[in-house]
């Protein structure tokens, strides 16, 4: 987020009712959706009228904007002189903003440290959704009974006899005519035609219709749920279940609640786009589709599903982080699944947690906020362990499945050949399991071939130009790719160093390589390769999930997004090729996230009858992670993880916020970053660290340093670092970017 304007947030008299005037003259206070440190003032014209939340037209500089109604001003409010004030220039057509998501945006904007237009632009993600919308020409029949009926005109009748309002091309298709016979019975008045909003309704899932039989422990959890939904007020709670037990299927019972009551539910999960088998699992249960939010929306799409949250016509909707911010406007039901997962983090523009902001909004709103995980972050743990979230559990795999064997494979002792990644005995695994007649999973987060390329002649290494950081090489479309910018370049034939041709080596495997080397040592396995840049669109994920189910696939090869959700009843055996990866570096939740991505690649071994077994390969077996995943203690874990994380005053203990300076100019960017140290805050409970390079010191042609503020837990940090922020002169060409609660740390 941008901070540098440094201005502190502004407190305004809220005035709910109406308009205020001053001397007969009105005004009213828009937020704008830029980088503002306050609303902006405008005359309101004797012949619009616009309250709290009203979406309108305003004048900025030569420009034409649209923002929102934040408070009606008092005309001595306005610091401005009033002669100078423009007036607004139109109100616009859609419901306003309510007073809850005002205050949602006024509330991220707070802990965020960002400007509250910075948080509202994340509201209005759907400008189109501002304008009416468009209209088209439905036809049901007239009172006029056409005098002269031909077969052709009596079958359009016979189609329009129950008054389901038509287009015209659709009673065309429906009774097999041309759009002449239409034209006929709308000109004798047999057919009469009226403007809709052009706008697809969305299908009501219904609460009953296909219910599962729950296990009793199912059934307690689901009542708990249930019962609070039924009550309407706010309860974070915490679902918590090994994988498989059935936490979706007790989530559901929840949303059928909401949906008897005609409270609107939002259910939150990460990498929206590959959620197919969650929404068919949906259509299963509520015999309908729910609305859906995410980046691959099209235009039309975000209007629609805009403008009908907005008017209380969505029942359910499934998205990404971002559908936090639409504008329902009668919630009765949050539910955030894998509540641990990092994408729910955004770090870029406005750092914020979305399930954070997920229990203020239910707190706003008055509905119960449902946290989904079989591997919970220790953040929510310790709110269960001080009773501010209610805690249900589902101790059992569903249907007597059992959890999968786990163990680790030393590698170590592992003599591989350089070039390969496969250890005997999993490789032994993969064959004993296709031949059985199941499938196998070999994870490794890593996308393309390999992650680094150089010359065995001059030891040059191929870097981004932008960013610090090697170009992966990615074999399938010839290239070399930057995994933080855009930049890609083809691979040349001679070095660009010393021109020296043929001597390129590529080190370390990615999941292309690897899918190289199971053709070589695994051959009668038949391959999918599942990476963010093969499961490019939903429908293509569905079609690779579709010849996964109909077992056409033995083996699948995948980065993280394998991990999450799915339900292969055949898999049997998860590989991790590579389980030290997440652990190097000195990253606040490296055990953390390793301990929860292991655990929910494991959890996709054995969900039926067959039993699963997980090897996890590694060099530091005697690593804490990798001793508690194999003894099955996730309590010792977290005890231990906890016990260190309060002995270092760390999250979910202390608290952290974090400054990323950044420029195209290195030394701008030192430069300011020195000048805030000098400025840091002096307080007993706080500490600053740094700056420091970041890890990832240029990103994007930026020179990025860091600093750490680090508070006891008690403290509020954001009026701290406001006060910090606008005692140091920012130039222009210098960004500093809050980041309150980091979870990268690059
Ligand atoms: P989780 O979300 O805890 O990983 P799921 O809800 O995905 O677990 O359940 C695992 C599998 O068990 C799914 O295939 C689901 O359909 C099935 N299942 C869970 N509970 C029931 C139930 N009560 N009746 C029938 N099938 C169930
Ligand atoms: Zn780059």
């Amino acid at each position: 987020m941008l901070a540098s304007s440094g201005a502190p947030a502004k407190v305004y008299r809220m005035h709910e009712s109406g308009t205020s005037s001053g001397g007969g003259q009105r005004y009213v206070k828009v937020l704008l959706p830029l980088p503002l440190g306050a609303p902006y003032d405008y005359i309101l014209p004797p012949e619009l009228d616009a309250g709290p939340g009203a979406v309108v037209r305003v004048p900025l500089g030569t420009r034409e904007v649209t923002g929102v109604v934040w408070v009606t001003a008092e005309a001595a409010d306005t610091e401005i002189d009033p002669a100078k004030l423009k007036p607004v220039r139109a109100v616009m057509p859609v419901r306003p903003f309510t007073a809850t998501l005002r205050r949602l945006i006024d509330w991220v904007a707070e802990y965020t440290v960002s400007a509250p237009g910075s948080v509202l632009r994340m509201a209005m993600s759907a400008p189109e959704a501002f304008d009416r919308p468009p209209l088209e020409k439905v036809f049901v029949l007239g009172d006029t009974v056409p005098p002269r009926t031909t077969p052709a005109r009596q079958r359009v009748l016979d189609v329009a006899q129950d008054n389901v309002p038509r287009r015209s091309a659709e009673l065309a298709e429906q009774a097999a005519v041309s759009s002449g016979v239409i034209k006929g019975l709308v000109d004798v008045g047999a057919l009469v035609g009226r403007e809709v909003p052009a706008e697809r309704p969305f299908t009501i899932p219904q609460p009953d219709h296909g219910r599962q039989t729950l296990s009793p422990d199912q059934s307690t959890a689901a009542e708990d749920l249930t019962d609070r939904v039924a009550r309407g007020i706010f309860s974070p709670v915490l679902l918590e279940g090994v994988t498989g037990s059935g936490k979706t299927a007790v989530y559901f019972d929840a949303v059928a609640e909401a949906l008897r009551h005609d409270r609107a539910v939002l259910v939150l999960l990460p990498e929206i786009a590959l959620t197919a088998q969650w929404l068919e699992r949906f259509h299963d249960r509520f015999g309908a589709a729910p609305a859906q939010w995410h980046s691959e929306l099209s235009r039309t799409e975000r209007r629609r599903v805009w403008r009908a949250a907005s008017e209380g016509r969505v029942p359910v909707l499934v998205g990404a982080r971002s559908a936090l911010f639409l504008p329902f406007e009668n919630l009765g039901l949050i539910v955030v699944d894998e509540e641990h997962d990092p994408s729910f983090k955004q770090e870029e523009g406005v750092a914020y947690n979305a399930r954070d902001m997920a229990i203020v909004r239910g707190q706003l709103e008055q509905c119960p906020v449902v946290l989904v995980s079989a591997t919970p972050s220790l953040e929510t743990v310790v709110n269960v362990a001080a009773h501010k979230f209610h805690h249900v559990m589902l101790p059992e795999r569903h249907g007597g499945a059992q959890m999968p064997d786990l163990s680790v494979v030393d590698m170590r002792s592992e003599d591989l050949p350089s070039g390969q990644w496969i250890s005997a005995t999993l490789e032994q695994e993969v064959h004993r399991t296709i031949e059985a007649g199941e499938q196998a999973l070999l994870f490794l987060n890593r996308r393309g071939y390999a992650p680094l390329t150089l010359c065995r002649a001059c030891g040059h290494r191929f870097q981004c130009p932008n960013c610090q950081a090697w170009l992966v090489e990615h074999r399938h479309s010839s290239r070399l790719r930057c995994h933080h910018c855009d930049y890609a370049m083809a691979v040349p034939t001679a070095c660009p160093s010393c021109e020296v041709t043929g001597k390129f080596a590529a080190c370390g495997p990615g999941v292309e390589r690897l899918a190289e080397e199971v053709a070589e040592r695994i051959p009668e396995a038949r391959v999918a390769v599942l990476a963010s840049d093969t499961l490019t669109s939903p429908t293509r994920a569905a079609a690779m999930l579709a010849s996964i189910e109909n077992h056409e696939i033995d083996l699948l090869i995948g980065t993280q997004v394998i991990a999450k959700g799915f339900h292969f009843p055949l898999l049997t055996l998860v590989g991790v090729v590579d389980a030290d990866l997440g652990l190097a570096g000195g990253d606040l939740r490296a055990a953390e996230r390793t301990y929860q991505l292991m655990s929910q690649v494991a959890g996709r071994a054995g969900r039926e009858s067959r039993p699963g077994r997980v090897f996890l390969q590694s060099h530091l077996p005697e690593h804490p992670v990798l001793t508690a995943l194999a003894s099955g203690q996730r309590q010792d874990f977290i005890d231990r993880e906890l016990t260190a994380r309060r002995d270092h005053g760390m999250p979910p203990y202390g608290r952290l916020v974090a400054l990323i300076i950044s420029s195209r100019s290195e030394d701008a960017a030192r430069q300011t970053a020195a000048a805030l140290r000098r400025a840091a805050p002096h307080y007993k409970q706080v500490r600053v660290l740094g700056p420091a390079p970041a890890p990832l010191a240029l990103l994007r042609g930026r020179f990025r340093f860091r600093l750490l503020l680090k508070a006891e837990k008690s403290v509020a940090v954001q009026p701290i670092i406001r006060d910090w922020l606008v005692k140091v002169r920012i130039p222009g060409t210098v960004r500093v970017a809050v980041d309150v609660d980091p979870y990268g740390f690059l």
